[in-house]
């Protein structure tokens, strides 16, 4: 299965993409991840990616258009994949439309720009392997320790509120279009997002096999 996952940021992308993974037994692509890994290593893509993301604010298209179809030709993409980020404008999605990747469902998460906040503001993410936290809906065993690897556990730079603000207003006005884009071509699948990660998974689950 060759599967999107567009939503809000803080809507629970990555948290339904690492469920469905499992569930499915394919890779998880999250283009935010690949990016601030990029940073961390100072690399080139990193440079540029950096000059963008902490103002909550996209990186150009051409450079992610290529990041994204380098990462899709690799092997472990043959099975299927589930892209967590991407696509996320316009000339993205008719990018990946024109490539000779064939995506067989696009996913929505609905949830409450209030919620989303609160989200961000409280979340706190392993430095190492990018698990996420809340710093009250989902505390580690440890304060400030990653259960998965026990790797430190930090606010990402773009969770400021202020950014998130901006993060939220880009969402509106770039990507939630995507969403007619994909329902027009009959592609889009919506779930509700829960306040429990595993009701939410059970409607992910469910929207997929309508
Ligand atoms: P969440 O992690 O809660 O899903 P998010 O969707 O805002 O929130 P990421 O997907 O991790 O976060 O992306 C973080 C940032 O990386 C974005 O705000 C943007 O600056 C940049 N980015 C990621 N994917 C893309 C993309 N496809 N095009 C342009 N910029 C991107
Ligand atoms: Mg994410």
């Amino acid at each position: 299965m060759n599967l999107i996952i567009l939503a809000a940021p803080g809507a629970g992308k990555g948290t339904q993409a690492e469920a469905l993974s499992k569930h499915f037994g394919i890779p998880t692509i999250s283009t935010g991840a690949i990016l601030r890994k990029n940073i961390a290593d100072g690399t080139a893509l990193g440079e540029i990616a950096a000059k963008y993301i902490n103002d909550g604010k996209f990186i150009p298209d051409d450079v992610m258009i290529d990041v994204v179809k380098d990462r899709l030709s690799a092997e472990d993409c043959k099975n299927g994949f589930i892209l967590d980020g991407f696509p996320r404008t316009l000339a993205q999605a008719e990018a990946l439309d024109a490539s000779d990747v064939d995506i067989d469902a696009v996913l929505t998460l609905e949830v409450e720009d209030e919620t989303i906040i609160e989200r961000l503001s409280g979340r706190l993410e392993c430095k190492a392997c990018g698990s996420s936290y809340h710093k009250q809906h989902k505390q580690p065993k440890k304060q400030g320790i990653c259960d998965n690897c026990g790797g430190e556990l930090t606010t990402r730079a773009d969770d400021k509120p202020e950014i998130i603000k901006e993060r939220l207003e880009t969402y509106y006005k770039q990507t939630a279009p995507l969403k007619t884009f994909y329902a027009e071509k009959n592609m889009l699948r919506t779930a509700v997002g829960q306040d429990a990660v595993a009701d939410t998974t059970k409607a992910v689950l469910a929207a997929l096999e309508d």
